[in-house]
Protein backbone atom coordinates (compact mmCIF):
# COMPACT_ATOMS: atom_id res chain seq x y z
CA UNK A 1 0.00 0.00 0.00
CA UNK A 2 1.51 2.75 -0.82
CA UNK A 3 1.76 6.20 1.64
CA UNK A 4 0.10 9.48 1.70
CA UNK A 5 3.37 10.86 0.95
CA UNK A 6 3.94 8.87 -2.40
CA UNK A 7 0.81 8.81 -3.71
CA UNK A 8 0.76 12.94 -3.75
CA UNK A 9 3.83 12.48 -5.33
CA UNK A 10 2.77 10.27 -7.75
CA UNK A 11 0.25 12.88 -8.21
CA UNK A 12 2.80 14.90 -9.22
CA UNK A 13 4.74 13.14 -11.59
CA UNK A 14 1.70 12.18 -13.23
CA UNK A 15 1.22 15.98 -13.59
CA UNK A 16 4.59 16.27 -14.93
CA UNK A 17 4.06 13.82 -17.53
CA UNK A 18 0.50 15.75 -18.56
CA UNK A 19 2.35 19.04 -18.70
CA UNK A 20 2.31 20.99 -22.04
CA UNK A 21 4.77 23.59 -21.22
CA UNK A 22 7.32 21.32 -19.18
CA UNK A 23 7.65 19.48 -22.71
CA UNK A 24 8.05 22.63 -24.60
CA UNK A 25 11.57 22.97 -25.93
CA UNK A 26 12.49 19.62 -24.70
CA UNK A 27 12.45 16.03 -26.05
CA UNK A 28 12.43 12.32 -24.85
CA UNK A 29 10.30 11.19 -21.72
CA UNK A 30 9.78 13.40 -18.57
CA UNK A 31 12.08 12.60 -15.84
CA UNK A 32 10.09 13.19 -12.89
CA UNK A 33 12.40 12.55 -9.92
CA UNK A 34 12.39 9.67 -7.71
CA UNK A 35 13.02 8.02 -4.25
CA UNK A 36 11.92 7.94 -0.68
CA UNK A 37 8.96 10.06 0.14
CA UNK A 38 10.47 10.28 3.43
CA UNK A 39 13.61 11.29 2.40
CA UNK A 40 15.64 13.83 4.98
CA UNK A 41 17.49 14.74 2.28
CA UNK A 42 16.41 16.04 -1.00
CA UNK A 43 19.10 16.18 -4.00
CA UNK A 44 18.37 18.88 -7.43
CA UNK A 45 20.06 19.18 -10.32
CA UNK A 46 19.44 20.61 -13.79
CA UNK A 47 17.76 18.95 -16.64
CA UNK A 48 17.60 15.19 -17.74
CA UNK A 49 20.64 14.31 -19.93
CA UNK A 50 19.96 11.43 -22.84
CA UNK A 51 20.10 8.80 -20.57
CA UNK A 52 17.71 10.14 -18.24
CA UNK A 53 15.77 11.05 -21.37
CA UNK A 54 15.73 7.88 -22.94
CA UNK A 55 14.57 6.16 -19.53
CA UNK A 56 12.52 8.61 -17.34
CA UNK A 57 14.59 8.29 -14.47
CA UNK A 58 16.80 10.75 -12.88
CA UNK A 59 20.48 10.80 -12.64
CA UNK A 60 21.44 7.62 -14.40
CA UNK A 61 24.12 8.49 -17.40
CA UNK A 62 27.27 8.91 -16.34
CA UNK A 63 26.70 12.16 -14.32
CA UNK A 64 24.59 9.68 -12.21
CA UNK A 65 27.04 7.37 -11.50
CA UNK A 66 29.42 10.30 -9.77
CA UNK A 67 26.11 11.06 -7.96
CA UNK A 68 24.89 7.75 -6.67
CA UNK A 69 28.59 6.13 -5.76
CA UNK A 70 28.82 10.02 -3.55
CA UNK A 71 25.45 9.56 -1.72
CA UNK A 72 26.53 5.82 -0.93
CA UNK A 73 29.89 7.25 0.08
CA UNK A 74 28.01 9.69 2.29
CA UNK A 75 26.92 6.24 4.20
CA UNK A 76 23.62 6.47 3.10
CA UNK A 77 21.28 4.52 0.82
CA UNK A 78 20.31 5.89 -2.79
CA UNK A 79 16.53 4.53 -1.51
CA UNK A 80 16.87 7.29 1.48
CA UNK A 81 16.96 9.74 -0.35
CA UNK A 82 15.03 11.69 -3.13
CA UNK A 83 16.80 12.93 -6.63
CA UNK A 84 14.66 15.75 -8.77
CA UNK A 85 15.67 18.78 -11.06
CA UNK A 86 13.67 21.92 -11.74
CA UNK A 87 13.75 20.78 -15.76
CA UNK A 88 11.48 17.82 -16.39
CA UNK A 89 12.95 16.84 -20.24
CA UNK A 90 16.26 16.75 -22.05
CA UNK A 91 16.44 20.18 -23.31
CA UNK A 92 16.80 20.69 -26.96
CA UNK A 93 19.68 23.34 -26.29
CA UNK A 94 21.55 21.24 -24.05
CA UNK A 95 21.47 24.07 -21.16
CA UNK A 96 17.68 24.59 -19.79
CA UNK A 97 16.53 28.69 -19.94
CA UNK A 98 15.45 30.26 -17.07
CA UNK A 99 12.09 30.12 -18.46
CA UNK A 100 12.46 26.63 -18.39
CA UNK A 101 13.62 26.66 -14.61
CA UNK A 102 10.95 29.15 -13.58
CA UNK A 103 7.88 26.72 -15.07
CA UNK A 104 9.56 24.05 -13.93
CA UNK A 105 10.22 24.28 -10.54
CA UNK A 106 6.29 25.14 -9.61
CA UNK A 107 6.30 21.28 -9.74
CA UNK A 108 9.58 20.74 -7.86
CA UNK A 109 7.88 23.28 -4.95
CA UNK A 110 4.91 20.51 -4.99
CA UNK A 111 7.73 17.77 -4.39
CA UNK A 112 9.35 19.33 -1.93
CA UNK A 113 6.42 20.44 0.28
CA UNK A 114 5.07 16.78 0.39
CA UNK A 115 8.54 15.57 1.34
CA UNK A 116 9.63 18.26 3.92
CA UNK A 117 13.26 17.29 3.94
CA UNK A 118 15.82 19.08 6.51
CA UNK A 119 18.64 19.55 3.82
CA UNK A 120 18.22 20.37 0.45
CA UNK A 121 21.81 20.08 -2.11
CA UNK A 122 21.82 22.46 -5.02
CA UNK A 123 23.67 20.33 -7.21
CA UNK A 124 25.30 23.61 -9.76
CA UNK A 125 23.89 26.56 -10.72
CA UNK A 126 20.58 25.96 -11.93
CA UNK A 127 19.75 24.19 -8.79
CA UNK A 128 20.54 27.63 -6.93
CA UNK A 129 18.80 29.72 -9.55
CA UNK A 130 15.26 27.57 -9.05
CA UNK A 131 16.00 27.44 -5.43
CA UNK A 132 17.89 31.10 -4.47
CA UNK A 133 16.45 33.04 -7.43
CA UNK A 134 19.73 34.31 -7.85
CA UNK A 135 22.73 33.15 -9.70
CA UNK A 136 24.70 31.87 -7.45
CA UNK A 137 29.09 31.79 -7.63
CA UNK A 138 29.64 28.22 -7.58
CA UNK A 139 33.23 28.23 -7.11
CA UNK A 140 33.46 30.86 -4.23
CA UNK A 141 30.19 29.23 -2.35
CA UNK A 142 30.36 25.58 -2.57
CA UNK A 143 30.38 23.73 0.60
CA UNK A 144 28.23 26.42 2.04
CA UNK A 145 24.80 25.94 3.84
CA UNK A 146 21.66 28.69 2.74
CA UNK A 147 19.14 29.11 4.87
CA UNK A 148 15.67 30.97 2.96
CA UNK A 149 11.85 30.79 3.54
CA UNK A 150 12.45 27.94 6.42
CA UNK A 151 14.68 25.52 4.45
CA UNK A 152 18.47 24.81 4.62
CA UNK A 153 20.20 24.47 1.32
CA UNK A 154 23.22 23.42 0.54
CA UNK A 155 25.36 24.52 -2.46
CA UNK A 156 27.88 22.30 -4.30
CA UNK A 157 28.92 21.55 -8.15
CA UNK A 158 26.90 19.51 -10.61
CA UNK A 159 28.69 16.00 -11.06
CA UNK A 160 28.62 17.05 -14.57
CA UNK A 161 31.42 19.77 -13.67
CA UNK A 162 33.47 17.02 -11.30
CA UNK A 163 33.26 14.82 -14.29
CA UNK A 164 34.92 17.45 -16.73
CA UNK A 165 37.28 19.24 -14.15
CA UNK A 166 39.64 17.63 -11.52
CA UNK A 167 39.39 20.84 -9.96
CA UNK A 168 34.98 19.85 -10.01
CA UNK A 169 36.14 16.66 -8.39
CA UNK A 170 38.15 18.01 -5.70
CA UNK A 171 35.44 20.68 -4.78
CA UNK A 172 32.06 17.90 -4.92
CA UNK A 173 34.20 15.29 -2.65
CA UNK A 174 35.47 17.86 -0.04
CA UNK A 175 32.00 19.58 -0.12
CA UNK A 176 30.23 15.84 0.22
CA UNK A 177 32.68 15.33 3.39
CA UNK A 178 31.12 18.58 5.12
CA UNK A 179 27.67 17.03 3.66
CA UNK A 180 28.48 14.22 5.93
CA UNK A 181 29.15 15.96 9.00
CA UNK A 182 25.70 17.73 8.51
CA UNK A 183 23.82 14.78 8.01
CA UNK A 184 25.21 12.92 11.15
CA UNK A 185 22.10 14.70 13.49
CA UNK A 186 19.39 13.69 11.09
CA UNK A 187 20.24 10.24 9.91
N1 LIG B 1 21.87 16.10 -14.93
C1 LIG B 1 20.85 16.52 -14.17
O1 LIG B 1 20.87 17.63 -13.69
N2 LIG B 1 19.85 15.67 -13.95
C2 LIG B 1 19.83 14.44 -14.43
O2 LIG B 1 18.90 13.70 -14.18
C3 LIG B 1 20.94 14.03 -15.20
C4 LIG B 1 21.93 14.87 -15.44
Amino acid sequence: MLSKKAKALQRIADEILRCRLCKKGGTGKAVPGEGNPDARIVFIGEAPGREEAKTGRPFVGRSGKLLRQTIRELGLDEADVFITSPVHYLPDTGTPSKGMIHHGREHLFKQLEVIGPDIIVLLGNSACVAMLDAKVEITKQHGTQVKKDGRTYFITVHPAFAIRFTKGKEMLLSDFSILKRMIRPIR
